[in-house]
């Protein structure tokens, strides 16, 4: 049922149009997502997370934010990633998010895994991004209030800060999970090196680290060249996978070019120059290995992350609920044949994809 505006503006919420109020989650939400332990920590996180970098700021409508996330819902997916920068403008994604969480999933908090972080820049002056106890702790207060939520489930520090003590900003992870702030911690991009130091500070101070958020996708694998994925299999951490559609590359928007309803078009993270005719050519040939898998190539794209079993969700994005119900039905064939995976390994070389890369290190 819809209400028209004047009874909703009654009800004193803030956005004038005409909105969907009420929303009960699928029963069946719960009977085709597998999930996975997070690394050797209790919880569970679904093999697919949704993340609210794009497609959540004022440059798009709130119904359609709202449809994604209750399509997600709906299809088992309980993790929502966010961060404090997410937008435009920053801070705005946690805003929308929020609204969604006191209108639609009024009542689930405990179905729901809300993840946070800090790291990027988020405020002027030298307390606004970064890895200092200073910058963590209030950032992350910040975000508890724009989502009007006493916790989050998990807290990262979101980049390595070559110039704060390692021991500093691992401080201020565990002081957040102590003063009840959030329920586990994580770290994003960190590489090989810098996770074992992170990892091994974390279990001194008790607060174990569970979860390292890297990017990769078939045309980005960075985790396995600096051995980050043997890295956190020895430590017990567990791993949430994101950009696995490699921006949207790995999907059917590009097969024909940059369309006008994409993020390349849009001028965002993906640079259109990415898609040369050579990269469109590889990308057609593995929607056709997709097609022959009985997949998209969206679902290919998430399967193939999903296979190695270290991984333990795909953190996608999503611009339309019908992506994220294209993407859940990746998890109805996970497994690759030799061949299938020398065919697909054929066709991801060259691109360079990884804009990530220089966060991970230094
Ligand atoms: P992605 O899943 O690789 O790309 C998502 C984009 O692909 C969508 O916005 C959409 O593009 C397109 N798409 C998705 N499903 C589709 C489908 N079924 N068919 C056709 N197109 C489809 O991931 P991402 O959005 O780049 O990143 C996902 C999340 O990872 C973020 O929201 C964030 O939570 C996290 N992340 C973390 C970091 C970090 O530093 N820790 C950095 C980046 C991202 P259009 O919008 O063009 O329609």
């Amino acid at each position: 049922p819809f209400l028209p505006i004047a009874d909703y503006r009654l009800r004193n919420t803030p956005k004038p149009e005409l909105v969907q109020m009420t929303y009960t989650p699928a029963e069946t939400r719960y009977d085709t997502m597998p999930y996975r332990y997070c690394g050797r920590s209790g919880l569970k996180l679904p093999a697919i997370s949704l993340g609210l970098w794009h497609n959540f700021g004022h440059d798009f409508g709130h119904q359609n934010k709202r449809d994604i996330c209750r399509k997600a819902f709906d299809l088992g997916i309980t993790h929502f990633d966010l961060a404090n920068n997410y937008g435009p403008p920053p801070g705005s994604a946690e805003e929308a998010f929020g609204e969604i969480l006191r209108t639609d999933f009024a009542g689930y908090r405990d179905e729901l895994i809300i993840s946070s972080k800090a790291g990027y820049r988020m405020w002027p002056g030298p307390y606004g991004e970064f890895g200092s106890r200073k910058y963590l702790i209030s950032s992350c207060d910040q975000s508890l209030k724009r989502m009007g939520v006493d916790y989050v489930d998990i807290f990262y520090s979101h980049r390595f800060d070559p110039d704060t003590p390692l021991e500093e900003t691992m401080g201020a992870l565990d002081h957040i999970v102590r003063s009840g702030r959030a329920l586990y911690v994580g770290i994003s991009s960190y590489n090989s090196q810098r996770t074992r130091e992170a990892v091994a500070i974390l279990n001194d101070l008790g607060t174990p680290c569970i979860i390292h958020q890297p990017s990769y996708n078939m045309l980005n694998r960075w985790i396995e060249t600096d051995g980050l994925t043997d890295t956190l299999d020895e430590l017990g951490v567990g791993s949430i996978a994101f950009t696995p559609l490699a921006q949207g590359m790995l999907t059917k928007k590009y097969l024909k070019g940059v369309p006008q309803d994409s993020r390349a078009a849009q001028g965002k993270s993906l640079a259109p120059d990415w898609l040369t005719p050579k990269m469109i050519e590889n990308l057609n040939g593995l929607n056709d290995i997709a097609a022959a898998r009985g997949q998209t190539l969206a679902q290919m794209a998430i399967a193939w992350v999903l296979r190695e079993q270290r991984i333990t969700t795909a953190l996608i994005g999503a611009s339309k609920p019908e992506q994220v119900e294209d993407c859940a039905g990746a998890v109805e064939n996970l497994e690759f044949s030799a061949d299938e995976l020398a065919a697909i390994d054929a066709l991801s070389q060259g691109g360079d994809v990884n804009i990530w890369a220089k966060s991970s290190s230094d």
